[in-house]
């Protein structure tokens, strides 16, 4: 009888990380051997972007997203932006990304963070790539300028590592974008509900999982290893289906379908 696995994108993971310099090969084994046939390798410099895009030449298992996330916006030099516009013709480049706001951590002034999301919606729409967006205690910013883009035009993507309200995840689908969960609905504490609840209002053409590896390590895993990797997408899924109230491998098939759809790779990958 053969083997039946289900078949796993994880849409966000930063496998160009030193974390990986090691064992990148094998990690990328373990997860198709446990069904993950496809990651998004997601830029956060130009420095990996490049990185990240150099991976997906080399394995066919691997897409990248090429970005300024906005904790690296203050750093960016002279040229950089013109770097990620130039890399985004590469066939290999599904995505622009992860860009967004954050206001958690300090690590760049808002005004540039603003700018640098802006100029990724801006080229997403010109270009027609989707866009990966990364958003940290700060939807009452970031949801403006979302309807901004929305009214210059159509806008495709995610919003990644999904921890706002229903009320956010309910516009970001009027808007057109997909909600992606990573690892802390899996978390036990109880402060994660509100999160588990927004799982289930998500439309199933919409719904997107993720790793976020090396960060985010599901339960049980979580405390006991240190590192995420792709393979633990599995472990998102199982309780995002669980949640949802369906079987294991139709999550898994519609998810990998939705990434698949959004990121254009019916025959690419
Ligand atoms: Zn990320």
């Amino acid at each position: 009888m053969k083997h039946v696995t289900n078949i796993y994108f994880d849409t966000h993971v930063h496998l160009d990380q030193e974390e990986f310099d090691t064992d990148r090969d094998a990690v990328l084994d373990r997860a198709r051997q446990a069904g993950v046939e496809t990651v998004l390798c997601v830029g956060i410099t130009t420095a990996s972007s490049r990185a990240t895009l150099r991976l997906a030449e080399t394995h066919p298992q691997v897409c990248a997203a090429a970005g300024i996330q906005p904790n690296y916006c203050a750093q960016a030099a002279e040229g950089d932006w013109d770097l990620i516009v130039a890399i985004a013709d590469h066939p290999r480049v599904v995505a622009l990304g992860e860009t967004g706001l954050d206001r958690h951590w300090d690590f760049a002034p808002f005004a540039v963070q603003q700018d640098y999301f802006d100029r990724h919606l801006r080229l997403a729409q010109q270009r027609d790539l989707p866009v990966v967006v990364h958003c940290r205690d700060a939807e009452a910013d970031l949801m403006p300028m979302l309807r901004e883009a929305f009214r210059r035009g159509p806008l495709r993507g995610v919003l990644h590592s999904f921890s706002g309200d229903a009320a956010t995840a309910a516009e970001c689908l009027e808007l057109g974008l997909h909600v992606s969960f990573a690892g802390q609905v899996t978390y036990r504490n109880k402060k994660f509900d509100a999160l588990r609840a927004v799982v289930v209002t998500i439309p199933e053409d919409r719904i997107l999982i993720e790793t976020d590896s090396p960060y985010l390590m599901p339960h049980p895993l979580r405390g006991k290893q240190k590192r995420n990797e792709p393979a633990n997408v599995v472990l998102v899924a199982e309780c995002l289906a669980k949640l949802r109230g369906m079987g294991l491998e139709k999550f898994a098939t519609q998810t990998t379908a939705n990434a698949r759809r959004l990121f254009g790779l019916i025959l690419q990958c």
